[in-house]
Formats: structure tokens, sequence, C-alpha cells
């Protein structure tokens, strides 16, 4: 067996592109968006979670059949490689889009020995319809307006980008700040600023505002499962991460993070039944900003 033979199991679009020394497979892993909820924790997390056993078998797959091959390193590049792989294009919002699954996939990549270009992708080339649906929608306004929209290559520029100057792949994530993006802000929660925190509103964990009204998006959207919604629900009152960490990996399940989320999602209901466990949160230095600026908001009645 060689190794289209075993990515082929594993991948529904992938391709195998020279990098570095070796080769790298890139593959596209989609997954279904959920319902938008109160404490809702993107899909995005919990495909990526699903994805990992599968990635490790894979992986051993490939070794039993004598090649040598490892998880790309944290550093890879996906996007720019899936992008040059022409697996995906670019979107106005950074992120990069398949004409089949839209953008709602998981990249996964896998460092090979030098191996044939391989690709799976047949269909021609859709790219970003320049719409401006995104920028209208982002809550805090991180992607640039239709104007300032550039057709140089396959770069957009963010707002924060001098003029002139063509966000590519390589470099976008430093736009993708926890300044700009809500997505970003909720890395390191503990100190968001107070208009990330009325644009998170009641998400727990991830933002995909602008991943909704994209033309390129199926629409179509799940229940989350049970267990989950509820552990995220009931987190602020429990502080029990174990359910959430099976849905979406000890990684991302860190107490300190999701509970700073919880706090500020719980402020953003408006919902005085939080009160009391923002109380006890706000007594503890690691959550007083959250839990206190989210009482505050209960209080005075103006969640946003
Ligand atoms: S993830 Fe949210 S905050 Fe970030 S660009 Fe999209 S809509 Fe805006
Ligand atoms: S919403 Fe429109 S502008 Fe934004 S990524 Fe999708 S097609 Fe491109």
């Amino acid at each position: 067996m060689n190794a289209v033979d075993i990515l082929v199991k594993y991948f529904k679009r992938f391709a195998v592109i020279d990098y570095g020394e070796g080769s790298v497979a890139v593959g596209l892993v989609p997954y279904t968006p959920y319902t938008a909820f109160d404490f809702c924790v993107d899909a995005y997390y919990v495909a990526s979670n699903t994805f990992y056993q599968k990635g490790r078998s894979m992986i051993t797959e490939l070794n039993g059949a004598g090649i040598r091959a490892t998880r790309a390193p944290a550093e890879t590049p996906l996007k720019t490689l899936a992008l040059q792989a022409g697996l995906v294009f670019q979107g106005l919002n950074s992120l990069t889009y398949s004409g089949e699954f839209g953008s709602r996939f998981y990249i996964y990549a896998v460092s090979l020995p030098r191996t044939p270009a391989f690709s799976t992708y047949k269909e021609s080339r859709a790219e970003c319809l320049r719409c401006g649906a995104c920028v209208k929608a982002c809550p805090v306004q991180m992607t640039d307006d239709k104007s300032q929209m550039t057709d140089k290559g396959t770069g957009h520029k963010a707002r924060g980008a001098g003029e002139g100057q063509i966000i590519n792949n390589s470099n976008c994530e430093q736009y993708m700040s926890s300044e700009n993006c809500v997505r970003a802000a909720m890395d390191s929660p503990a100190n968001m600023s107070n208009a990330m925190s009325a644009a998170a509103g009641t998400r727990l964990w991830g933002c995909d505002v602008c991943q909704r009204v994209c033309p390129h998006n199926n629409e179509v959207v799940i229940e989350p499962p049970d267990p989950l919604a509820r552990a995220a629900r009931e987190l602020i009152f429990t502080g029990d991460m174990s359910v959430l960490a099976g849905y979406i990996g000890a990684n991302h399940a860190r107490k300190k993070r999701l509970l700073n989320l919880a706090a500020n999602a719980a402020g953003n209901t408006g919902d005085r039944a939080y009160l009391p466990p923002l109380q006890k949160l706000g007594q503890n230095p690691d959550y007083a900003l959250n839990a206190q600026r989210a009482i505050e908001k209960i209080e005075r009645g103006k969640p946003f």
C-alpha cells in the first residue's frame, strides 16, 4: 500500500505536495455547524478533537506500511499549504473556503518522505464573491470594507493593515489578534476588552458569525449533542470541565479560560439566575474582571 491508498481512507479531500525536504499531505475534514444556543461551543472545535484520534490511526497505518509519517509540526502553515495545493480559496474574513464545504472544515496535515504530488481536487475552482457579507456581519468589523479590498494576488486587506499592505496567509494571523477578532480574543479571555466582551455575546467558545452569512456556506445546521450543550450551560454553576473536555479536548477545555468565557457569556444573557455563581467567581482574581463586568451588565439590565 502506498501513502495515497491510506490517506484516501481518512480524508474526503486532500493533496500531497512538496514541502521542505519531503512532502506534506494536507487534508480537509468537513463538519456541520451547530444551531446557535446560549453558551454555544463552535462545532469546529468538536470536529478537530474528533479527528485527533483518527489522525493518530492514520499515522499508525502509514508507519505500519513502512512510510515514515508524522503529524505536521504545529508551526506548519496549514492555510498556505491548502491554498498552494489548490484545495481552497481565500475569503475576505481571512478564512479559507472550499467549493464543496464552504469554510466548514478542519485542516489536518501529515509530514511524509518525498512522495509524488497527488490531489483529489477535481472541480472548477470557486472563489470569494467579495460580496462583503462577512464584513457587515462581523460584530467587531475585523474585516475591512469592500472599498478597501485589493485585487493583488490572493491577498486581502484587513483592519490594522498599512496602506497598500496585502495580508497573505503566512501573516494574516497577526491581524486576527485579540483586539480584532472575537475568536482570537477568546484564547486569553482573562483580560478581554469591553468591546470584545460585548461582541462575544452569549457564546462560550468560538465565533462563526462571518461564516454563517457567507454564501459559500451551506447553512445546514444540527442541534449540538445534548451532553455538550448541558455541560456548557451549567459550567458556571459546576466548574466541571470533564464533559466539555471530552468534546473539545483538554487543551481547549482549560478551566481558567472557559470559566472566564462562561462568566462573560452569563453577563451577556442578562439573566439574574447567574448572579450567585458570578459573585463567587468575582472573588477570585483569575475571574474578577469578567465576573464583575458580567454582574454590572446584569444589574443594569443592559447586557450589550
Ligand atoms: S470570527 Fe467573529 S470576530 Fe472574527 S472575523 Fe469572524 S465574525 Fe469577526
Ligand atoms: S461572505 Fe462574501 S466576501 Fe465574505 S468570504 Fe464569503 S463570499 Fe467572500
